[in-house]
């Protein structure tokens, strides 16, 4: 120790002197450490005439390996480049020494370490995201259509070679590596270990950053961000499993005895923006439909939604939830399940429409599924959404005298914008392509446009086929989107900027209620509860009214009820969570 602590302490008191920006820390000390062993091997080894480190020749291949690895699998490795050497001692370090524990093993952990690695170059190239926890939340629960959004020409030619590099790293470390003993690989692994320790940890600890001692930092970093995601996943599906059922306490409904045919529509509706609909103020008429319904329609042009991650959203809409779950503050959290459960307790017969949606096992899939679970039926809409149309016809011409709850939920806008009508788009030119959003801005702005369009002949069909019935219609949207607003695209970024979604436009999300004057006329408490909806309809609303205020509309009572949530009641108040500032026109 007293041997290790002189040059340690003359090198402090002469770098100090200098007045260089080095600072001895514990990891020098470490690098230190690992040399001084290195060395001493390689002297032992020389006595016993034994080789304890890698030839000229190989040490050159494995200096190629480190630095075809470094300059094609670390994202970041050339944004400082004098800092360059150390990933590159690191990597050759790293090398060696798996090589020299794990021999031809070490394969198994490098294949597929270059494999993401080089994976993240390109997702972070095309769509400005790392592998993150969240992006691989949003992975996790992704559709099949959703999922096939990036299988682009693009990514699957890039895929070529990304193999063919992962192949040609494989063989290179087989043939340089292979042959060395372990005694040489360790030691020399040791070696540049210690190098590696010793020259970046003499820097200042404010001047350094994680990603110069990569590989062995990603590492942690990937195994981080897949528990988490899989915690993310898990925490919510086991939240709202957890939920008692509002049915399970005592409820009445004094304004219907069962046998009024009436048809409650709760549509929870895809990434629509409130101030892309016409009926608020849009520009283009991307709402033509709702524009001629008229005093049928109630508008609400300033509805908060709670999350910009659709199975949140769906939690905070259904439940009495009123912000995102992640958010612990008290009386914010749901405390009770879905509001279907209760109009299923009274006589509704529960019908539920979705997309064509397949393959998600995890999150959104199973929490809607929890969410639903009264549904006497569920559909499916592959191919168009007016198949759900044909569905619900089915289920009224079955059900002509019952009270039914039609809950919907299909793609609607969701990137990549693929769901409007491709033959006679209304607004040219327009490509569904999200591949490189910003390339095409106006493109992809017209399709954005086109979806919304499409969604607006879907609620015309649904009015069309419930017309003669007493319908009410409730559609709220589960969270924006962003077409080059704030200078974004798309919902990633907001992984990184939480805050961010409360502090645009995009948390500012469609919302209306629509009815058919039978439904007015049914009872006298429908026709006061309406009108007093439309007189609130000017307040910031968000999603958590929506729970009390289906149960205010129908005077569902049940202790669960909170009248200072419930749009038809005059005692309701605005939202007050986070939102963005007015702003001028
Ligand atoms: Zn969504």
């Amino acid at each position: 120790m007293v041997l290790l602590w002189f040059p340690v302490h003359a090198a402090k008191v002469w770098l100090r002197q200098w007045d260089v920006p080095f600072e001895l820390t514990g990891w020098g000390m470490a690098g230190i450490g690992a040399l001084v062993l290195s060395v001493l091997v390689a002297i032992v080894g020389r006595f016993l005439r034994k080789r304890t480190l890698l030839s000229a020749g190989v040490l050159w291949g494995v200096l190629l390996l480190a630095a075809l690895f470094v300059s094609l699998g670390h994202l970041l490795a050339f944004a400082s480049l004098w800092q360059l050497h150390f990933p590159l001692l690191l990597t050759m370090g790293c090398l060696c020494l798996t090589w020299g524990i794990l021999r031809r093993w070490a394969l198994l952990f490098w294949g597929p370490f270059m494999a993401v690695e080089l994976l993240q170059f390109i997702g972070f190239h095309q769509y400005g995201s790392r592998i993150n926890s969240l992006v691989l939340a949003e992975t996790f629960e992704a559709s099949m259509e959703e999922a096939m959004a990036y299988l682009t020409p693009l990514n699957l030619v890039l895929m070529v070679p990304l193999l063919l590099l992962v192949l040609l790293f494989i063989w290179l470390q087989l043939r340089f590596l292979s042959k060395c003993t372990r005694a040489e690989l360790l030691n020399t692994g040791l070696l540049f270990c210690g190098l590696c320790g010793l020259f970046a940890s003499c820097l200042r600890p404010a001047g350094q950053t994680v990603n110069y001692y990569w590989p062995a930092c990603e590492v942690p970093e990937l195994v981080k961000a897949v528990t988490e995601a899989l915690t993310i996943n898990e925490a919510t599906i086991n939240q709202v499993e957890g939920l008692p059922s509002p049915a399970d306490k005592h409820s009445s409904l004094a304004t219907l005895s069962g046998k009024e045919g009436v048809v409650l529509v709760l549509h929870i509706g895809e990434s629509i923006r409130a101030d892309r609909m016409s009926i608020n103020g849009y520009e283009r008429l991307t709402t033509p439909f709702l524009a001629t319904c008229g005093s049928l329609l109630i508008n609400f042009p300033t509805c908060i939604s709670a999350a910009c991650d659709t199975c949140q959203a769906q939690i905070a809409i259904l439940t009495n939830g009123r912000r995102n779950i992640n958010d612990k503050s008290p009386g914010m959290q749901p405390t009770v399940g879905s509001v279907i459960d209760l109009f299923a307790k009274h006589d509704f017969g529960v019908y539920s429409f979705f997309g064509r949606r397949c393959a998600q096992k995890l999150k959104y899939d199973r929490v809607v599924q929890l969410l639903t679970r009264r549904s006497a039926a569920r559909f499916n809409a592959p191919g168009y959404p007016w198949t759900s149309i044909e569905q619900m016809q089915g289920v009224l011409a079955e059900n002509s005298g019952k009270n039914l709850f039609f809950f919907v939920n299909n793609e609607g806008s969701h990137t990549p914008f693929n769901h409007y009508d491709r033959e006679n788009p209304p607004f040219t030119p327009t490509t569904p392509d999200f591949q490189n959003p910003a390339a095409q801005a106006e493109e992809v702005n017209n399709a954005y446009d086109n979806t919304i369009h499409y969604t607006d002949e879907f609620f015309r069909r649904v009015a069309a086929l419930l017309k003669g019935r007493p319908f009410v219609y409730v559609y709220v949207s589960d969270h924006g989107e962003f077409l080059g607003h704030d200078g974004r695209w798309g919902r990633g970024f907001l992984g990184q900027h939480p805050g961010l979604y409360h502090a645009t436009d995009g948390c500012k999300v469609g919302m209306f209620v629509l009815y058919s004057p039978e439904f007015a006329a049914l009872h006298p408490h429908f026709a006061d509860a309406l009108e007093q909806l439309r007189r609130n309809s000017t307040l910031t609303v968000a999603h958590e009214h929506i729970f009390h205020t289906l149960l205010g509309l129908f005077s569902l009572k049940t202790p669960y009820y909170d009248k200072a949530l419930d749009l038809t009641s005059p005692a309701v108040q605005p939202y007050a969570g986070p939102h963005p500032p007015c702003r001028e026109n």
